[in-house]
Formats: C-alpha cells, sequence, structure tokens
C-alpha cells in the first residue's frame, strides 16, 4: 500500500504486526551524490540537523510502540551486531538526505492517525542517535506539536542525549543485546556498560522503557547471558513496562550479503518456541511483563 505517493510494500508479519513501507523519497530529498558535490554546504546542515540523511520510513501498527505509528529509520550507527536485521543502515551510505522541516511536516500530517489509535513517532534505524542533531530538532518539533515520540536505541550513545531531549521522548524501546560485557563486545564490537549506565538514567528519571532482547542461538541464548540481562533489566522495576524477547530471524541474510560484508550467522536457524519461552520465563521470575 503506497502512502503519500510514495511506492511501498505491505508485508505482514505474525510476530510484529503490519507494516507499510516506502523509500523515504518524496520530500524534496536530495541525492546522496550531493555528499560529494557539496560537502562543505552539507557538513554545517548535518551539524546543526537542518538536513538528515533518513534510510527508510514504515507505518506501523501494533509494532515500535503503542497504535499506529510511522517509524522513521536514520542511517548510521556505531554498533556492529552479527544478527543485524539492517546491517545497510549501519554506513552513512544509504538513503536519502532529507530537510527537517519536510520530514516534520510529514509526520504532523498523521497526527489524527496517532490521536485516534493511541499512537505517534518512532525513530529508529540504525542508531537514532548517532545524527544526534537532526534527531533532537525532530522530536521536539513533533512533541512540541502533541504528537507520542519513541526512541529505539541500544543506548551505547545515550549520553548525547541533554535532559531536556528526554523530556520531549515518551517512550524508549531499549534493546539491550546481552547481559556479559564479554558476550555484548563479542556480539556488537562495543561494551555494553554505557546502556546500563543509560538504562540506569532513563529509571532514575522515570521515563518509560520497553525493553528489547534478540535471541541467538549460540551467540546470545547462553543461561547465563539471560539471566545476567533480566539482572540488569530487573535494576529498572517500575520504569520498565514490559520486556520483549524477539526470537533471531535470518530474513537480513540477503542485506548483508549486497553490502558485501561476510553474515557470520547464515546458517543459524531461529530458537525453537521452547527456547523463547524459557527465556520469557527467566525474565517474568524477576516481576516483569514479557512478551
Ligand atoms: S544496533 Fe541495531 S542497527 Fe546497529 S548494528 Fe545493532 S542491530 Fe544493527
Amino acid at each position: 500500500m503506497a502512502q503519500d505517493g510514495t511506492s511501498g510494500v505491505v508485508t505482514l508479519s505474525p510476530e510484529q504486526g503490519e507494516r507499510v513501507r516506502g523509500v523515504a523519497a518524496g520530500l524534496g530529498g536530495l541525492s546522496t551524490d550531493d555528499l560529494e558535490i557539496n560537502r562543505p554546504e552539507l557538513f554545517e546542515a548535518r551539524r546543526t540537523g537542518e538536513i538528515g540523511l533518513i534510510h527508510s520510513w514504515e507505518l506501523v501498527t501494533a509494532v515500535d510502540g503503542p497504535g499506529t505509528r510511522m517509524t522513521i529509520f536514520l542511517s548510521g550507527c556505531p554498533l556492529r551486531c552479527k544478527f543485524c536485521h539492517n546491517p545497510d543502515t549501519m554506513e552513512m551510505k544509504e538513503g536519502t538526505l532529507e530537510r527537517i522541516d519536510d520530514v516534520v511536516r510529514r509526520v504532523l500530517r498523521y497526527k489524527q492517525v496517532f490521536r485516534a489509535s493511541g499512537g505517534g513517532l518512532t525513530l529508529s534505524g540504525g542508531e537514532p542517535l548517532f545524527q544526534i542533531a537532526f534527531t533532537r530538532r525532530l522530536l521536539k518539533a513533533v512533541h512540541d506539536a502533541g504528537v507520542h515520540t519513541t526512541v529505539d536505541t541500544s543506548g551505547f550513545l545515550g549520553a548525547r542525549l541533554t535532559d531536556e531531549d528526554l523530556d520531549n521522548i515518551d517512550l524508549f524501546l531499549l534493546d539491550v543485546k546481552s547481559g556479559d560485557p564479554e558476550t555484548y563486545e563479542h556480539v556488537t564490537a562495543r561494551q555494553l556498560q554505557p546502556t546500563i549506565d543509560f538504562g540506569d538514567r532513563l529509571h532514575a528519571k522515570g521515563k518509560a522503557v520497553w525493553i528489547r532482547f534478540v535471541l541467538v542461538p549460540g551467540l546470545t541464548d547462553s543461561e547465563e547471558n539471560i539471566q545476567n540481562v533480566a539482572d540488569i533489566v530487573a535494576r529498572w522495576e517500575g520504569t520498565v513496562e514490559r520486556v520483549e524477547v524477539l526470537p533471531f530471524h535470518n530474513m537480513g541474510a540477503d542485506k548483508w550479503d549486497k553490502i558485501g560484508l561476510d553474515y557470520e550467522l547464515k546458517d543459524v536457524a531461529p530458537p525453537s518456541a521452547e527456547a523463547v519461552e524459557h527465556a520469557r520465563e527467566i525474565f517474568r521470575s524477576r516481576g516483569l511483563t514479557v512478551f
């Protein structure tokens, strides 16, 4: 189903509800070739958040936060998760350059839909805090207009958000990739501690959080690792509204091939239903609400 004249497709995922996807085009967006042509001007526009590099957007229901949402995927991510479903968002190479005012206008077009469904805007990626100036301006403008805002983040760059920024974000989807520092580093090529620090800060501020944990056979599914994730999340009791245990799937494999990166998990099968339920039980045993 196309939205606003943007070509797109509908996919139905039993796990995740309906997604309507379109490329981030049609906003007067600039070609990424302009990066080469106008590099100094673009550098400045991106530094101030006047322009951002958007990979794609989706209209989603029952995923990425409550209600019907516009999820905008921003390019750029400092992590290198072995199970990444969107490896084409890791580098600042793919996407369309968009002006902040155009993006705000587009989001606000859906205000009535958001209001009727209890939905809003979700920023994802990639890592939405990577292009912090653009993300900051977008969240403030949309939140000031009365739209519910959600940020889907690993928390690795959480220190980039000021307290004022936090006031413009209603819900965090905090991805905790692993509970052991060594496993976390093996899985993401980055450190675990910034995520814990960010979660502690959100908890101290009383911010609503949904935790996401991806169960990957042979990578994140050891009993000890899951127990450690559950222990970390249990620290944030009272502000964590739910935990989502997401079974690994291989649907991103083609994207790894396409961008010429080695996908180490191509022969890894999804976890069994029993393994997923066992992981969920570990979180439930800490008194957490689990999906
Ligand atoms: S944080 Fe997300 S976008 Fe970044 S590498 Fe990991 S899974 Fe991919």
